[in-house]
């Protein structure tokens, strides 16, 4: 009875965990949440007050499905003068979410037996969506002592006549490292004469430290015209409930991709739309959340580098630190289900990012709860047996 596509897609690990840690905190237990994957702030003032206008006003009905036009605009404005990306609002599609964006953009390419190529670790949900849309999945295993670097010689050996797609995600879910321009010029080098696209997700972007710079994989040559890239207002601003994303490509996938929302959502919520403008106005909120963060990734980085069998990765974006725990003779699972039961602190383990023997510890908490979550980490490694 069930269509065996969404019969084998596995629940959430990610959102599992939330859930339990979520429970816990509604007993009254202390619990140091590193599983987040949100920011811990509120959506800031200026962007509620937006809302609320539009809501009086009301901007309360159906919206072309593509978006609305003026923030269509101001998103290809954004990607034009940040991103260097070459775009105008016919690029631009509003979605609910950005993880529908990536969605959409899948079912728009794939056609079954399609081939995705996933450089791993990656985020959860992109084979899972890709299974759903009937492609196969080529996983490009990144390696931990190349810091998970992606091996160009690898993808081009991985692209074959069935290739359709390369998913790229930096500031990277789950690792927290990014590409620096020059790699970034390798992977395009790599993939510019065939015929493949790239789904760049870069919804991390604003969360890079030490002064690195973001390089938008469509600023490179033409690789504009074979890319879709992939943001949205989660985690920039906070606004992970009000669900909205965004993609840009081109005309000739961006026309097709609007006949999906047309058919299934229909738009994005009309409020939080309006309430977008407002968030790409103003330019100080995104530098004030990279400069807390910079701050707590110091924090994290710091404590648990101290921490003997431990061996984390430094973030380089994101909210993210990516932890070997293998010297503590746990598995994934077992670290972090002791960790919480025995010392309330919950964090992820990788293995469904595609990584045995690590776990992804969130930073988006603030800096007490940071210092008291690194101290009970530390008491339990060293109870733990090896
Ligand atoms: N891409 C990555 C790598 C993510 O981590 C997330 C959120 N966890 C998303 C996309 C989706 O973000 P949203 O749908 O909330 O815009």
């Amino acid at each position: 009875m069930i269509n065996p596509h969404v019969k084998a897609l596995n629940k959430s690990a990610t959102l599992n965990i939330t859930a339990l840690t979520n429970k816990l905190i509604r007993e009254g237990k202390d619990v140091i949440n590193f599983a987040a994957g949100e920011p811990d702030f509120d959506t800031p003032d200026f962007i509620k007050k937006e809302a609320i206008k539009a809501l009086a006003s009301g901007l309360t009905k159906y919206t072309p499905s593509c978006g609305i036009p003026a923030l269509r605009e101001a998103v290809a404005a954004k990607l034009r003068k940040e991103n260097s990306i070459p775009v105008e609002a016919k690029n631009i599609i509003i979605t609910s979410g950005a993880k529908y964006a990536i969605y959409v953009a899948l079912l728009t390419l794939i056609q079954r037996g399609d081939e995705v190529i996933i450089p791993s670790p990656y985020w959860v949900s992109y084979p899972e969506m890709a299974q759903l849309c009937g492609a196969k999945i080529k996983f490009l295993q990144g390696r931990k002592d190349d810091n998970f670097k992606i091996n160009v010689a690898g993808l081009k050996k991985a692209i074959s006549s069935k290739t359709k797609l390369l998913i790229l995600n930096y500031p990277n879910n789950p690792t927290g490292l990014t590409f620096s321009r020059k790699e970034l010029e390798e992977i395009y080098q790599a993939v510019k004469d065939k015929d493949i696209f790239v789904i760049s997700d870069e919804i991390y972007e604003i969360l890079s430290y030490d002064s690195l710079k973001h390089t938008s994989f469509a600023s490179l040559g033409d690789a504009n015209k074979k890319t879709i890239t992939i943001n949205g207002f989660s985690k920039t601003f906070s606004m992970t409930g009000w669900r909205l994303g965004y993609l840009a490509a081109p005309k000739e996938i961006s026309e097709e991709a609007s006949k999906v929302i047309d058919h299934t959502t229909s738009c994005a919520s009309s409020i939080a739309q309006n309430a977008a403008l407002a968030a790409l106005r103003d330019r100080e909120w995104p530098k004030h959340v990279q400069a807390v963060f910079q701050e707590r990734r110091d924090i994290i980085w710091e404590g648990l580098k101290k921490i003997p069998k431990l061996k984390p990765i430094k973030p380089q974006g994101t909210f993210y630190l990516f932890c070997d725990i293998s010297a503590t003779g746990l598995t994934a699972s077992d670290f972090c289900a002791q960790l919480l039961q025995n010392h309330l602190v919950s964090c992820i383990p990788a293995d469904s990012f595609g990584a045995s023997g690590f776990v992804r510890i969130s930073f988006a908490t603030s800096k007490e709860q940071i210092e008291k979550g690194i101290a009970r980490i530390k008491d339990f490694v060293k109870l733990s047996r090896q």
